[in-house]
């Protein structure tokens, strides 16, 4: 098992399988984006040796993401081989959508258990603006392809930008009148430089909770009102969904975090906004064993920060989102 020195079990990961993407949301990335080249990326033989070490540590619940995991070449092999890894008891990905209704059958019966797919507006025009290219049909079709393929419960998440989309949290929360979907609806968090958005852009999730209950009524808690992940769940009265506030920037959630990051070029990222990573895959590549491997991983993870700091002001810069995945 993988402890921090805070006593927190992580066994949780997040593979970046590329840092590629066939959009360019505008909180994500700039429009003339250089991704790596290939030869810098984990390879697919790597990614399995990684994930089967990870396995072997605990970490049993994996989600693959990007950049857009879909664009990576035998993403349906790579998720047979990584559902049929000893010890992998979750299997889950985070896709924008476009691919999906190619996808999500392969995807399902490759072991594939669950999507998250993103959707930040139900407005064809709005979601081209947001994306900068993306056609919002596609999408729609992709999260019918996942329902029609079993890949539930869907998770729709909705970053949420003043000035693009913050009004459009009335029709997302809408959805889970009809469908048992469970919509997220995300604090944008700032990535230095990555992006012209600015910190007041960011909308804070009490600000949305309150556009939301002014519309509909008050919203009724989920459970106990316990973390599900990092989203506070909620219902509309009557809804057969839920909806999630990620309020990674004004309430975090850093006290239950169980998660850690592989990011694309093979660094362990140990906080999606700490810069502290450690390189994996330089020392796979000049021979290490799997047991240095393993002690490097164990290492890196006892020094997890406790949390990020952009309270404080502190924002990564060494990385892109789409560089670590969320
Ligand atoms: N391409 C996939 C997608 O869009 O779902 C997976 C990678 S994307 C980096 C993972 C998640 O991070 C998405 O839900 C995306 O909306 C979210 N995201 C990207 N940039 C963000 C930002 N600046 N703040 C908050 N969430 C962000
Ligand atoms: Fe691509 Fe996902 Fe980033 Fe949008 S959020 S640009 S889909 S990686």
């Amino acid at each position: 098992m993988a402890l921090d020195k805070f006593g927190r079990s992580i066994s949780y990961l997040r593979i970046s399988l590329t840092d590629h993407c066939n959009l360019r949301c505008v909180y994500c990335m700039p429009e003339d984006m250089t991704f790596r080249p290939n030869a810098e990326l984990m390879q697919d033989d790597e990614i399995i040796l990684f994930t089967r070490l990870f396995a072997s540590l605990g970490f049993h619940k994996i989600r693959l993401t990007g950049g857009e995991p879909t664009v990576r070449a035998n993403i349906v092999d790579l998720v047979e081989q990584i559902s049929d890894t000893p010890g992998v008891r979750s299997l889950s990905i985070t896709t924008n959508g476009i691919m999906l209704s190619q996808l999500a059958s392969p995807l399902a019966r490759a072991g594939l258990d669950r999507v998250n797919i993103s959707l930040d507006t139900l407005d064809p025009e709005k979601f081209r603006r947001l994306t900068r290219w993306g056609k919002l049909e596609d999408v729609w079709d992709g999260v019918q392809a996942a329902e029609d393929a079993g890949l539930t419960p869907i998770k729709i998440n909705a970053v949420v930008v003043r000035g693009y989309n913050e009004r459009d949290v009335l029709e997302i929360s809408r959805l889970t009148l009809e469908h048992a979907w469970q919509v997220r609806l995300i604090e944008m968090m700032p990535f230095a430089g990555a992006t012209d958005l600015q910190v007041n852009q960011v909308v804070n999730w009490e600000e949305m909770y309150q556009h939301i209950e002014s519309a509909f009524g008050p919203l009724e808690t989920v459970g106990d009102g316990k973390l599900d992940g990092e989203a506070r769940l909620f219902h509309l009265p009557g809804a057969i969904g839920d909806i999630g506030f990620i309020s990674s920037v004004t309430k975090p959630f850093c006290a239950t975090c169980n998660r850690a990051r592989l990011t694309a070029d093979g660094r362990l990222r140990l906080c999606l906004l700490r810069e502290n990573e450690v390189d994996l895959l330089t020392p796979l590549r000049k021979g290490a064993s799997l047991g240095e491997l393993r002690q490097m991983i164990l290492d890196g993870i006892w020094h997890k920060p406790w949390g990020h700091g952009l309270e404080q002001g502190i924002i990564p810069l060494n990385r892109m989102m789409s560089e670590i995945g969320g």
